[in-house]
């Protein structure tokens, strides 16, 4: 069997917060335990809300965790880079040429308040499906309106359901036109959206094995689907985690400040506290105690991860000093 090849794809918006945490500690388990490989790429797409010292607060914090990798970082260290999306727009525009090739694609015009207004359905998760206003725009009425505004890019669809086995979910039925429908690829103002991105860089970088939080086990269908159309080699293995929930139940963010990695870094001699408790919520090991990331590795197995989500809880199982 090939190696596998795993990855840390973080969006440095801010400091990385446990679930983040947790993210990297799985993808890291989940390909060293098989002896594989991990490529870090930085999606920082949108260049404003990912400045660049986040991305080197991430990569020291990933150190500091003791989750290392082999490829790739700021260093673009590897044969595949650029390793941080915001300087791979040639690479996406390529991608976006071959399927308005195919006639894929086509030009949006609406804004974001006329998507908001339009009658279309809304998903559980508030994104809103889009009606296809601008799908069958003739070639008079696209000039006419590209005069006035840049149009953004967006995919045209087709009536599928797509299938894949998630290493901890199972079997996954996704329905391209009810889940997703003619979602974008690159905004009006030029900045590739994530799903294009995402699809053709984990199969550029030659990444067999996506793991990242449940909430973008979805996104697999749309990014299958891109990765077919471009005739470029998907991952073979998604593997979606549990979320990390805040004590009362709420998603977690990179707002609540004080479990930022930087706060706890000041606040505890090492990582293992932090590392036992994740596993120890994960099911990895029976009861909490300090574990390093490598202490890990023996008893990694996707069997183990609870089905639902998980929350911290109320009082850490560890002191945190110097507060
Ligand atoms: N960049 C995304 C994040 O930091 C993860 C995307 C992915 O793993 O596909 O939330």
């Amino acid at each position: 069997m090939e190696q596998t090849v795993g990855r840390f794809a973080p969006t440095p918006s801010g400091r990385m917060h446990l679930g983040n945490v947790l993210c990297y500690l799985l993808a890291w388990l989940a390909a060293r335990s098989r002896g594989g490989r991990i490529v870090l790429r930085i999606e920082d797409l949108d260049t404003l809300r990912a400045p660049l010292r986040y991305a080197r607060a991430l990569e020291d914090d990933l150190r500091w965790l003791g989750l290392d990798w082999d490829e790739g970082g700021l260093a673009d260290a590897g044969p595949h880079g650029p390793y941080c999306q915001s300087r791979r727009g040639a690479v996406y525009a390529q991608a976006l040429e071959e399927l308005a090739r195919q006639g894929r694609t086509y030009p949006c015009f609406c804004s974001r308040a006329e998507l908001h207004a339009a009658q279309a359905p809304h998903l559980s998760d508030g994104r809103v499906l889009y009606a296809g206003t601008c799908r069958e725009l003739s070639d008079e009425e696209i000039a006419a309106r590209a005069a006035r505004r840049a149009p953004a890019v967006r995919l045209r669809v087709p009536e599928e359901t797509v299938s894949f086995r998630d290493l901890r979910l199972g079997p996954q039925r996704i329905d391209l036109t009810r889940q997703w429908g003619d979602f974008l690829i690159r905004r009006s103002d030029g900045v590739f959206c994530y799903q294009l991105a995402a699809a053709v860089d984990d199969a550029r970088m030659g990444v067999t094995q996506v793991v990242r939080g449940a909430d973008l086990a979805a996104s697999t269908a749309p990014q299958l689907l891109l990765d077919r159309l471009l005739g470029l080699p998907a991952p073979a293995e998604f593997g979606h985690i549990p979320l990390l929930l805040s004590p009362d139940g709420t998603r977690l963010s990179k707002r609540d400040g004080a479990l930022d990695l930087g706060a706890l870094r000041r606040m505890l001699p090492g990582p293992q506290p932090i590392l036992g408790l994740l596993a120890s919520l994960c099911g990895l090991i029976d009861r909490y105690e300090p574990v390093s990331a490598a202490d890990l590795i023996p008893a990694f197995d996707w069997a183990r991860l609870p089905a639902g989500d998980v929350r911290l809880p109320a009082h850490l199982p560890f002191p945190l000093t110097g507060a």
